[in-house]
């Protein structure tokens, strides 16, 4: 199949045409936050503006009431867009998810009118619940990108980055049981559950400084008594575990489960680590889709850092690292301001002057890149 790729000018010229719909958009989103599964309006906003930008939508779609897939082009190489717009509790868009939505729907919509000459597929698909969620881990098992040469998606940050490493993480609780008592007429009965999760907590603690590269494991108190009149009988620690990659959490979960059973038997209780949530694999970005955003990225006067070692060190995870897996994947970021993100001033950033140009950045920059694929990549199952 010949197919002959319309110029990147009139997909730049577009995403112009396009920006004070997209920025309203952003706004709008930024405006009302929504958290993870219940992005009732986030949703219906985007897949409202996507089909008056002529694609076809479904919403809800996968069963999952929040998440929605847009479609445009009907054969070629299928590249799936990621809107992420769930918020954070308290914070409103302070991971700027407003910026990652409306740059990918800004993206969907300019190469619509393209994709049949083009001969290339584009889905906008709407992914719920990346802030512990794990939306596209869900929609990965119900087929959401069976198929996809590529899945791609821009989040704003501090700066512009192609290859921003993103770790592996996964969350559990620490269940302690004791024996209630009264704490004054009894306490010998009692069994302190209370003390058993600090000493699981401190055991933790002491063993940061042993911990390799990348790795890291935080944990809250989130449960231990009700009233200090009865020794407590309940505790339970919140613990999240990082590490480079997936194989690397199985030595961190060992340190937890140690840390649980040394307090449990310095206080005489039990203990119990009970996994919560997804594992978040590492995100591996595809070389190939990397070397077109660094130039796009470049065109756009832009100056994507350098991949630095040390960037693990303070590297997050992201749901998209269990599609990267399975498809292509790049999760580029764009500097909207020097301010780290899940921050009052990242919220701020995030539907500023700078959110905005991220935003008309990222849609030309998706869009471009989704131009390459469409050039290079035949659709999975079609022989050469
Ligand atoms: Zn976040
Ligand atoms: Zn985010």
């Amino acid at each position: 199949m010949t197919t002959l790729a319309p110029p990147r000018a009139d997909l730049r010229s577009a995403v112009r045409r396009l920006a004070p719909g997209l920025l309203a958009l952003s706004h709008d989103l930024h405006a009302h936050p929504e958290p993870a599964w219940g992005e009732h309006r986030s949703s219906r906003r985007l897949a409202a503006y996507l089909a008056g930008a002529g694609l076809e939508v479904e919403l809800p779609a996968y069963g999952l009431p929040t998440a929605f897939r847009a479609t445009a082009g009907t054969t070629g190489p299928l590249v799936v867009l990621c809107c992420e717009y769930d918020a954070l509790p308290g914070l409103g868009h302070g991971c700027g998810h407003n910026v990652v939505a409306a740059a990918a729907a800004g993206a969907a919509a300019a190469l619509a009118p393209l994709a049949g000459s083009a001969g290339g597929r584009v889905v906008a698909l709407g992914t719920p619940a990346e802030e512990g969620g794990g939306g596209k881990i869900e929609l990965l098992r119900r087929h959401a990108f069976d198929g996809a040469a590529a899945a791609l998606l821009v989040h704003p940050g501090p700066h512009d980055q192609v290859r921003a490493p993103f770790r592996a993480a996964a969350s559990s609780s620490v269940l302690f049981r004791g024996r209630a008592a009264h704490a004054a007429m009894a306490p010998g009965s009692g069994r302190n559950a209370l003390d058993a999760a600090v000493f699981a907590y401190q055991a933790l603690g002491s063993a940061r400084s042993g911990l390799g590269h990348g790795e890291q494991v935080t944990a809250v108190l989130v449960r231990g008594g009700t009233a200090p009149n009865v020794v407590p009988e309940d505790a339970e620690l919140r613990v999240m575990t990082r590490a480079g990659t997936t194989a690397g959490l199985e030595r961190l979960a060992d340190l937890v489960a140690r840390s649980a059973r040394a307090g449990a038997l310095a206080t005489g209780c039990t203990s119990r680590v009970v996994p919560a949530g997804r594992v978040y694999r590492e995100l591996r970005t595809d070389r190939r889709l990397a070397a077109s955003l660094e130039r796009h990225l470049r065109d756009l006067g832009r100056s994507p850092r350098a991949a630095d070692p040390r960037d693990l060190l303070t590297a997050g995870s992201t749901d998209l690292g269990n599609v990267s897996h399975v498809v292509p994947v790049a999760h580029p970021k764009l500097a909207i301001g020097d301010v780290a993100p899940h921050s009052r001033a990242f919220t701020r950033a995030a539907g500023s002057p700078a959110g905005d140009r991220a935003v008309l950045d990222g849609a030309t920059l998706l869009a471009l890149t989704v131009l390459d694929v469409w050039a290079s990549r035949r659709p999975q199952g079609e022989q050469s």
